[in-house]
């Protein structure tokens, strides 16, 4: 069966189209357009029609590059939600005009399940996993028990790489900021201390933001402010998820998202896993961050399980919670 997934949760447009290869991921092709703010964070309606005017030849790109034909493509996915409205509307509305064109049938998903799903249809050893999903808007710590994907702990209020790139924003430092702090963050010699905001099993990033804003403002070192907030929000991160692995029993864990480039974090789990025992596994790049090929493989896992959608279901959710699908996919 082959799948082509379209993504438009926030920044990216992607269109990936995958193969199920004996219940492993083949991904045929995977392109994505990124919409970069002039000035500021994100602007919902701009990358909206950012996505409006790339979508057709991202479609057309994408499909050639996967060596398949139009009418060779099974199924059509897209991204649901969560996400921002304008932008999940242009890739709902793509999605449905080419699932009507081809008469094929169409699946929202979970973006953050698909996210999860990716790491273990495309990452050999990778089967029952705790994910830390550490992207620009969201911050999750997902594992599977009874029947659903469940948020064991979450961010209170932005996600990592969004207070990433406000902090970066304030210096200048362009969009995205993640790998430039991790830059300066690299070359930093001193700790300055930070609020580590754990609450229950959730995080709050924002007062660490402030803080370290008001540390840069008084003059200290930005290598030292980088490697600090880096420090400090990627232990509270690592935290959380080594204490739902603990709880669920798992023994492997998994990163997703964008921020899941970061050498240091990765380090940081991977530590962690190491000390008690579970396997660490980080999809490549591609299928990492925000992407079409990681829709279309959830729509298929989804397809193959009798899931069907019906046109007048397909209505976005900006507000679509992991833990409302049902996971009909799995034991
Ligand atoms: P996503 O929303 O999953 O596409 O991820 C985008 C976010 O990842 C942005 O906030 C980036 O600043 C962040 N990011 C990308 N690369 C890195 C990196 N090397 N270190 C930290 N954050 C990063
Ligand atoms: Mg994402």
């Amino acid at each position: 069966m082959i799948c082509l997934g379209i993504e438009g949760t926030a920044h990216s447009i992607g269109v990936g189209v995958i193969k199920n290869v004996k219940g492993a991921c083949q991904v045929l092709s995977n392109r994505i357009k990124t919409y970069q703010p002039e000035k500021g964070g994100i602007h919902p309606r701009e990358a909206a029609n950012h996505h409006a005017l790339h979508i057709a030849s991202l479609l057309s790109d994408s499909v050639q590059a996967a060596g398949v034909d139009f009418a060779e493509i099974d199924l059509v996915s897209f991204s649901q939600g969560p996400g921002l409205g304008p932008c999940l509307r242009t890739a709902a509305t793509a999605a449905r005009a080419l699932a009507l064109s081809l008469e094929k049938p169409l699946i929202g998903v979970n973006h953050c399940v698909a996210h999860l799903e990716i790491g273990r249809g495309t990452v050999k050893g990778c089967k029952d996993p705790v994910l830390l999903y550490v992207s620009g808007a969201n911050t999750q710590v997902i594992a599977f028990a009874e029947g659903k994907y469940r948020v064991f702990g979450e961010t209170l209020d932005v996600g990592i790489g969004n207070c990433l790139d406000k902090f970066g924003r304030e210096l200048g430092l362009g969009f995205p900021c993640g790998p430039k702090i991790e830059e300066f963050a690299a070359k930093g010699t001193e700790y300055l201390a930070l609020p580590y905001s754990i609450k229950g099993m959730d995080l709050a990033f924002s007062g660490i933001l402030t803080a370290a804003e008001a540390y840069v403002q008084q003059g200290k070192r930005l290598e030292d402010v980088c490697y600090s907030l880096q420090e400090t929000t990627f232990a509270m991160l690592t935290e959380v998820t080594e204490r739902a692995m603990a709880h669920t029993e798992k023994q492997e864990v998994l990163l997703g998202g964008g921020v899941a480039s970061n050498k240091r974090l990765r380090e940081m789990v991977q530590t962690m896993a190491k000390d008690r025992g579970a396997r660490f596994f980080v999809p490549s790049r591609d299928v990492c961050v925000d992407n079409g090929a990681m829709i279309a493989w959830l729509g298929f896992l989804m397809y193959q399980s009798g899931v069907r959608m019906k046109l007048e279901d397909s209505l976005i959710n900006q507000r679509f919670r992991t833990d409302m699908v049902e996971v009909c996919w799995r034991d």
